[in-house]
């Protein structure tokens, strides 16, 4: 099989590639390197049956026959989409219909990769696939949520239409090694600050909640969808939920820093909690995550001590 993975040089992406070379398939990767890094991807170099190619999906665009084009293209972090939030909106509108439009070329498969973001700030918890959100659509955030919302209703449009067989995860908050440690998410921030003797950035009270999947899984999860039927969203995260407060001290632990908590004001329309209810995920998949947060900050620990003392050097 021949499987084009659009944000292929990202943190999650990059993960992706690995993981269908690992199954003996052919990988394109197509990013434009706004917020994925080739860097993610240097130890495939030498892999012959894996291809990088920079270029931006905004445009039409044509990477040769495929039969599975996973659409992962998108800045992910708050940070990374606010900063690139007309891109963002771009890669979620044209870069979606792009992307069906090379799967419905070569009568390939979609996969969308969408996000927890589409429950906004959840009135409904834990979230279920049912649950169609609380988004402020013209608030700071929305260029992330509504772009990915829009990319929903363009795969299902797709699907219905053009009978394309397509896929949808919501992906909730996942972390690990690749992360970009100035992505500005809660966990590279975290442990950037404890890795260097800093106070941790508590946004708010810290009383918001989180729900942290660890990368393997969520791909794990992600390649049990990519195989099954089913056209409908699914989320895929772990459903341990963790105030930010909680988090900090998680990382305190993990790295044996003695840092501090220093408040800062929270950002506009942060959701107050977020839990995925992956009931969906374990009736048709089988699949439930098995890394818990102190296993997967430990995981994560090497890498992020080498990008710190990289970054300082
Ligand atoms: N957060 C924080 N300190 C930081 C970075 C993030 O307290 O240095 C909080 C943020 O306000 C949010 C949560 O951590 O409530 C998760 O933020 P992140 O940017 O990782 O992703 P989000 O889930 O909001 O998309």
């Amino acid at each position: 099989m021949r499987a084009l993975v659009t944000g292929g040089a990202g943190f999650l992406g990059s993960y992706l590639c690995e993981a269908m070379l690992a199954e003996g398939h052919f990988v394109v990767a197509a990013d434009n390197l706004l917020t994925g890094r080739a860097s993610n991807l240097a130890h495939l170099a030498r892999e012959p049956r894996f291809e990088l190619r920079q270029l931006d999906i905004i445009q039409p665009f044509d990477a040769g026959p495929v039969d599975f084009v996973f659409h992962f293209a998108s800045p992910a972090s708050p940070v990374d989409y606010m900063a690139h939030g007309v891109e963002t909106l771009q890669v979620g509108s044209l870069g979606t219909f792009h992307a069906l439009d090379v799967a419905r070329r070569y009568g390939a498969k979609f996969f969308l990769a969408s996000t927890s973001e589409c429950y906004g700030d959840p009135l409904e918890h834990p979230q279920k696939e049912t649950y169609w959100g609380n988004v402020n659509p013209v608030g700071p955030r929305s260029v992330y949520d509504e772009a990915k919302r829009f990319a929903e209703a363009a795969t299902m449009a797709y699907h219905r239409y053009y009978k394309l067989d397509t896929r949808i995860v919501r992906i909730f908050n996942t972390y690990g090694p690749r992360m970009q440690l100035n992505d500005g998410r809660v966990i590279p921030n975290f442990m950037k600050q404890a890795l260097s003797g800093q106070d941790l950035t508590v946004y708010g009270d810290g009383s918001q909640t989180r729900s942290f999947c660890y990368v393997t899984d969520e791909i794990e999860g992600i390649l049990r969808l990519a195989r099954s039927q089913e056209h409908q969203p699914v989320n895929i995260g772990n459903p341990n939920e963790f105030t930010v407060l909680e988090c900090a001290r998680r990382v305190l632990a993990v790295t044996g820093s003695n840092g501090k908590l220093r408040f800062e004001p929270l950002p506009q329309d942060d959701p107050k909690q977020r839990r995925p209810d992956i009931s969906r995920a374990r009736t048709l998949l089988g699949w439930e995550p098995k890394t818990d947060l102190e296993t997967g900050l430990k995981l994560s620990l090497d890498y992020f001590r080498q990008a710190v003392a990289a970054e300082a050097g």
